[in-house]
């Protein structure tokens, strides 16, 4: 089971010295953290295996603000998340550039989380199989490509997926690709093991919940049980 942490713009290098001094995952688990850009170097000294929150689809180039995956490769970091439902609403990223940023992750030999999921809207007017087909259509397949199943609707708000609800949704991803398939919105320890112990749910991604080396540490526990 993978268990990643998206810390989303928290922590600082200072404060993820402290976090990586303090996180002690189980063996059996995979925990990946995926700090700011300008805390990965300090999260890669920690030993745990890092991720960045994004990568750049150019090698190099006059891209202001962005970062590529060499760069990355240089700091000792494993992979990167891409197509995140906030880089989507506020950073206008859409399926093409998601796309493009994981096929030039793959060629650097990084590893990647690519985040799919509807809206509230979308899953009331009943589009969520087609949002979902179309979202996952735009990966581009590859061995080391994890999916990360986010219900926008349940990212940040306190509301989670039931875990029926999940594995529906992972199920029908699963005919869509082969790929794991991880859940993301609102996992905390109270929740982690009902969401992880369904079939097609093959880990986690966690935003809030993934800033507390305890609760980080006691939902990678609760992978180790499911
Ligand atoms: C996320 O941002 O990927 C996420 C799932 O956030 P949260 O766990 O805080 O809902």
């Amino acid at each position: 089971m993978l268990i990643a942490g998206n810390w989303k713009m928290f922590k600082g290098p200072r404060e993820t010295e402290e976090f990586v001094r303090a996180f002690s995952p189980p063996d059996g688990v995979e925990a990946v953290i995926a700090p700011p850009f300008t805390s990965l170097r300090e999260a890669v000294a920690g030993g745990t295996t890092v991720f960045a929150q994004n990568v750049h689809w150019a090698d190099e180039g006059p891209y202001t603000g962005e970062v590529s995956a060499a760069f990355l490769k240089e700091l000792g970091v494993a992979g990167a998340i891409v197509g995140h439902s906030e880089r989507r609403q506020y950073f206008g990223e859409t399926d093409e550039t998601t796309a493009k940023r994981a096929d030039q992750a793959f060629a650097w030999g990084l590893r990647v989380i690519a985040c799919v999921g509807e809206t509230e809207a979308q899953r009331e007017a009943d589009e969520t199989e087609d949002v979902l087909r179309r979202q996952v259509a735009a990966l581009p397949p590859h061995p080391d490509l994890v999916v990360a199943y986010e219900p926008v609707w349940a990212i940040g708000t306190g509301k989670t997926a039931t875990p029926e609800l999940a594995q529906e949704a992972h199920a029908f991803i699963k005919t869509l690709i082969d790929a794991p398939v991880l859940y993301g919105g609102s996992v905390k320890p109270e929740n982690a093991a009902e969401l992880l112990s369904q079939p097609d749910v093959d880990g986690a991604l966690v935003g809030g919940a993934s800033l507390d080396p305890e609760s980080f540490t006691a939902i990678c526990r609760a992978a180790l049980h499911s």
